[in-house]
């Protein structure tokens, strides 16, 4: 038994249908000449809130009953999650409340703070804002949204595959980022027990590549080190619910360089006019670096472009550096 099934991800698909974007999926011929694969690009960079994490975060926000909903919800994540959840709180008149690393960035501080949620600042590592969020959660009554490790959250996700599932006949695979692996778990659920013949791969930068280190090794392996550009993927070791169903339906996990990352993170901007952050550029680079096994070559393949976050004065760092 995994943590969620295919009903779980139709059930989310019915509960956030109306709050979030069915994002558009489209055809690239200058992708699929450079690869040789006929490349499709999934684009939850236009996602609302900018990334896929909206579609958990409103899963697990509208599943609350209305006296636990009034309490308020907490999260400790600074990055797109964070935004998610202020964003779905904010659509149910709940409360929420935010908590930052001490070093956060101010952009990412306004964007927060301007979806309405509370923020607070603790500490400089995720153990230390996951710990206080707990403990507020326990003292206040508040619910704790975790990032993936949750049942609600990652139907939540799951909902991406079955639209792609819905807009594109003869899927041969699909490509994930993947991190605590909330995303490609719900993903790989809907796929799998939908349309086992399609093949679902993860990706992950090589300097933070736990998931894959865990997958080989067949259980969960924390990395000590982490380094790579892409921020929204620098996750030390899978999660505890997700991790199975990455085991049980996931084809094979991919690594790419950073480098590979930024060139597709560019070609993207200059080539479709699409700007994705550099994690959310990551499925596309196992395509384009030839990570992906040779075998996909002449069929179709859908590369999940999770989100497009990123400030104007890092971009133009990215793009100087190569
Ligand atoms: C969170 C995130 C991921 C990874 O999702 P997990 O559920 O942690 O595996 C990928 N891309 C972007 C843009 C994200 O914000």
């Amino acid at each position: 038994m995994t943590a969620i099934s295919l009903s779980d991800v139709l059930d989310a698909r019915e509960r956030i249908s109306g709050v979030i974007h069915r994002t558009p999926l489209i055809y690239s011929r200058t992708f699929t000449l450079i690869s040789g694969v006929k490349v499709y690009l999934k684009l939850e960079n236009l996602q609302k809130t900018g990334s896929f994490k909206i579609r958990g975060a409103c899963n697990k926000v509208f599943s609350l009953s209305p006296e636990d909903g009034r309490k308020g919800v907490i999260t400790a994540s600074s990055g797109n999650h964070g935004q998610a959840v202020a964003y779905a709180a904010r659509m149910r008149g709940y409360d929420a409340t935010v908590i930052m690393p001490e070093c956060g960035s101010a952009a990412k501080a306004a964007s927060i703070k301007g979806y309405g949620a509370e923020l607070l600042y603790c500490g400089t590592t995720s153990d230390q804002r996951i710990s206080l969020a707990k403990e507020m959660s326990a003292e206040r009554g508040l619910t704790f949204v975790p990032p993936y490790d949750d049942p609600c959250v990652m139907a939540g996700q799951g909902s991406v595959g079955l639209e792609i599932m819905e807009d594109l006949e003869d899927v041969a695979a699909v490509i994930v980022p993947t991190g605590g692996c909330g995303l490609i778990s719900g993903v790989a659920t809907a796929i799998k027990e939908k349309n086992p013949g399609a093949s679902v791969f993860g990706v992950e930068p090589d300097g933070s590549n736990s998931t894959g280190i865990s997958f080989r090794a067949g259980v969960r392996t924390a990395l000590e080190d982490i380094n790579t550009v892409a921020d929204g993927i620098r996750t030390t070791v899978p999660g505890e619910l997700t991790f199975p169903v990455v085991q049980r339906y996931v084809d094979d996990m991919l690594t790419v360089t950073d480098g590979d990352v930024l060139s597709a993170q560019r070609l993207m901007l200059e080539r479709c006019k699409l700007l994705a952050e550099p994690t959310g550029a990551v499925s596309l680079s196992a395509i384009l670096s030839g990570a992906l096994p040779d075998k996909f070559k002449g069929r179709r393949v859908v590369a999940l472009i999770s989100g497009g976050n990123v400030s104007m004065s890092q971009l133009a760092e990215y793009l100087s550096a190569n």
